[in-house]
């Protein structure tokens, strides 16, 4: 149930709805997706489908994470130090961090935070930096960003967001109501001031939530 076939089969289902970067399908076919899961769970590892995690939270839909990934490779920017808002399951940090030299990732919820940072230690990984934060404030001090990914949805895009990209890099970001359509935004900055905003398909995240008092 999670041999190399499975992992192949759910490759092929991602081609087939459009992704179209082979080096991210080859990476997502190495990266264990059932580590990063209950083992309750692990038997729906290689099925195209969000799963509970816990804490009221889920690990992305495969697709959603090859199509976030592949939206910000598509960018102008090389891409070294990037930020990732929600870390979760860690499951888009290992695909991310596959790639990116210098990945910082964020998380609200301190179970998670801890469980996540001792996984992706144990799996060896050096380059992503982990960190127990509110990412509706992004993270200032090791801004400016190359690329940011948000994977929680608020209803509008925090201003702090585009405030610490690279001129030239790009935010993908879930924005709208919970109960109604979101949308992927992909959000670049074109200039000190200037910012063009792309709208891109609809999509079902769990909400990004404010810690008001920080
Ligand atoms: N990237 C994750 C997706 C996890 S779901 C994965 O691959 O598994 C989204 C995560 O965002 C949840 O863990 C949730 O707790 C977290 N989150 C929600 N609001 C947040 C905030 N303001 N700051 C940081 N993390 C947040």
């Amino acid at each position: 149930m999670t041999s190399q076939r499975t992992r192949n089969r759910l490759m092929d289902r991602l081609r087939e709805k459009g992704i179209e970067n082979e080096a991210i399908l080859e990476v997502m076919s190495k990266v264990p997706r059932h580590l990063f899961m209950d083992e309750a769970m692990a038997s729906r590892s290689y099925e195209d489908t969000a799963l509970p995690i816990g804490y009221g939270q889920t690990i992305s839909q495969p697709y959603i994470v090859a199509r976030m990934t592949e939206l910000l490779f598509a960018g102008e920017r090389p891409l070294r130090k990037v930020l990732e808002v929600g870390t979760g399951s860690g499951y888009q940090a290992a695909i991310l961090g596959a790639f990116i030299p210098d990945l910082y990732t964020v998380e609200r919820i301190e179970a998670l935070y801890k469980h996540t940072r001792d996984l992706l230690h144990a799996l060896g990984y050096r380059n992503i930096t982990t960190q127990l934060s509110d990412g509706s404030w992004g993270l200032k001090q090791n801004a400016p960003f190359d690329g940011i990914i948000v994977t929680a949805a608020p209803e509008t895009v925090p201003d702090a967001l585009p405030e610490q990209l690279a001129i030239g890099a790009q935010l993908i970001i879930p924005a709208g109501p919970q109960d109604s359509a979101q949308s992927l935004h992909i959000i670049t900055r074109t200039g000190e001031r200037d910012y063009d905003t792309k709208i891109m398909e609809s999509v079902q995240f769990v909400p990004l939530i404010r810690d008001s008092n920080k």
